[in-house]
C-alpha cells in the first residue's frame, strides 16, 4: 500500500533544525556532555502549590468527566480578575474568554476558522513555526513580515502591500517575542489596530511571554489599546509563566465573534482541558506573585551572566527586556547554520541557527536560558576556547 500526504501537508516546510538533531545525537553517542540552549522549554519545576492543587482535583470526580469546550466557568472568571488586575482590561468571561489545550492549540486552529483557499495569514519571521504551519494547513498563503533590527524587530505595516492587506484576513504577532526577545509599544499596537480596521483583518496577538519580563516596565496587552477588541484576540498560556508547559493549558481572550468562530472548530476536534487542570490553573492565576518573581528573577540572573560572559566573548547582543531568549549575532564570516554547527562540534554546546524561524533570522542564533547557570559558565567557559 502507498498512503500519499495531503498537498497541505506536503506544503509544511521541513524541519530546520534536523541537522542540529542529527550532530546532537552523534555528539551525545561519543559522551560528549552537551550544554543544550536549543528548546524553549523551561527546566524549572512547576511550583508546589500548584502541584498540590492538582493533586486533590485529581481525585474529585467532578473533574472526570468531559470539560466542556470554553472550560470551566471559575477558570474564565479567574483569568477575568487576572486580567484586570494585571493589565486593566475589562474581560466578559462568558463570551471574550476561552480555554485552550495550550495557546499553540489555538493559534493552531484558529485560521480554520476564517481562511479560506487563497486567503492570506501575516505571519511574522523569523517567527512560532505555528502561525505558518496553521496557515499551511487551513488552506492559505502565509506572507511574511519581516523583522529586523532596525526595526527594532516590529513589523513594518507600512511595507505590506496593498494586495497583500486586501489578501490578508489573520495578522499574527507576537510580543514579547520569540525568538528574538523584543518588545513592543503602545503605538505598535495603535498602528496594528488602525491597519486591522482599515482592512478588515483579524490580529492575533500571541503573548505567551507577557509574564517574563526584566526591565521596570511590564508588556502590556494588545487589549489595553482602544479598538484592539473590536478587531482581534489575545492568546494567553501558563506554560512559561509557571513552569507549565507539560500540563497544556491557556486560553484566548478579546473579540467575542472571533472566540466564536474557533470555539466551533474546537468543537469538532477536542472537548476541552482536563478540569482538573483548569483548577489547579486558578490555583495559579489567584496565587501569591512571589512564584512568578522568583522565576523570572531565575531568568533575571541567567540573563545577565550570559549576556556579559558572551560580551566578553567580543559577541554583538543586546539584553533582552523579556522572554528567556538570547537573539545574538553570529561573527561574520559565519552564516548562522555553520556557526551553531561549530559550536556543537568545537564546544558540545546546542543553540538554534536564526534561520531555522525564517529567512530574516540569518546572521543570528537564539539561545534558550533554560539551562542552569552552573551550566550556563561552563558553556561560557568552553566558548572563550574557540576562535572565531
Ligand atoms: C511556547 C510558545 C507558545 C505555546 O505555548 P503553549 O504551551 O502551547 O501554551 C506560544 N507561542 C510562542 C511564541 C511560544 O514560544
Amino acid at each position: 500500500m502507498k498512503y500519499d500526504f495531503s498537498d497541505r501537508i506536503n506544503k509544511l516546510p521541513p524541519y530546520l533544525f534536523l541537522e542540529i538533531d542529527k550532530k546532537k545525537k552523534e555528539a551525545i553517542k561519543k559522551g560528549v556532555k552537551i550544554i543544550d540552549f536549543g528548546v524553549g522549554d523551561p527546566d524549572l519545576p512547576t511550583p508546589e502549590f500548584i502541584r498540590n492543587k492538582m493533586k486533590h482535583a485529581v481525585d474529585d470526580p467532578d473533574n472526570h468527566g468531559y470539560p466542556f469546550g470554553e472550560g470551566l466557568l471559575e477558570f474564565r472568571e479567574a483569568v477575568a480578575v487576572w486580567y484586570k488586575h494585571r493589565f486593566e482590561v475589562d474581560l466578559d468571561p462568558e463570551k471574550e474568554i476561552h480555554s485552550l489545550i495550550g495557546s499553540k492549540e489555538g493559534i493552531g486552529h484558529l485560521p480554520l476558522a476564517f481562511v479560506n483557499p487563497g486567503d492570506g495569514v501575516l505571519c511574522p519571521e523569523p517567527g512560532y513555526p505555528v502561525y505558518n504551519g496553521s496557515t499551511i494547513i487551513a488552506g492559505g498563503e502565509p506572507i511574511f513580515m519581516p523583522l529586523v533590527e532596525k526595526n527594532r524587530f516590529l513589523p513594518s505595516l507600512e511595507s505590506i502591500t496593498p494586495e497583500a492587506a486586501a489578501k490578508a484576513v489573520i495578522m499574527f504577532i507576537n510580543y514579547p517575542n520569540n525568538p528574538t526577545g523584543a518588545c513592543a509599544d503602545r503605538a505598535f499596537y495603535e498602528d496594528v489596530v488602525a491597519f486591522a480596521r482599515e482592512h478588515n483583518i483579524i490580529v492575533a496577538h500571541d503573548a505567551a511571554y507577557s509574564e517574563l519580563y526584566y526591565g521596570e516596565s511590564k508588556p502590556m496587552s494588545f487589549l489595553e489599546v482602544p479598538g484592539a477588541k473590536d478587531v482581534g484576540i489575545e492568546f494567553h498560556s501558563l506554560s512559561k509563566t509557571y513552569n507549565m508547559t507539560g500540563w497544556r493549558i491557556g486560553w484566548v481572550c478579546g473579540n467575542a465573534d472571533i472566540i466564536k468562530g474557533l470555539s466551533k472548530v474546537k468543537g469538532n476536534v477536542d472537548s476541552g482541558a482536563f478540569n482538573a487542570v483548569q483548577v489547579a490553573a486558578v490555583e495559579a492565576l489567584n496565587g501569591p506573585g512571589k512564584y512568578t518573581n522568583e522565576i523570572r528573577s531565575v531568568f533575571r540572573q541567567r540573563r545577565d551572566i550570559m549576556v556579559k560572559g558572551l560580551k566578553e566573548l567580543n559577541m554583538n547582543i543586546v539584553a533582552p527586556e523579556a522572554t528567556f531568549y538570547l537573539w545574538v549575532r553570529v561573527p561574520e564570516k559565519y552564516t548562522s547554520v555553520v556557526f551553531a554547527a561549530k559550536l556543537l562540534d568545537e564546544a558540545g554546546i546546542i543553540a538554534s541557527p536564526g534561520n531555522g524561524f525564517g529567512p530574516s533570522g540569518e546572521g543570528y542564533i537564539r539561545f534558550s536560558l533554560t539551562v542552569d547557570r552552573d551550566e550556563i559558565n561552563e558553556a561560557l567557559q568552553r566558548m572563550s576556547n574557540l576562535e572565531w
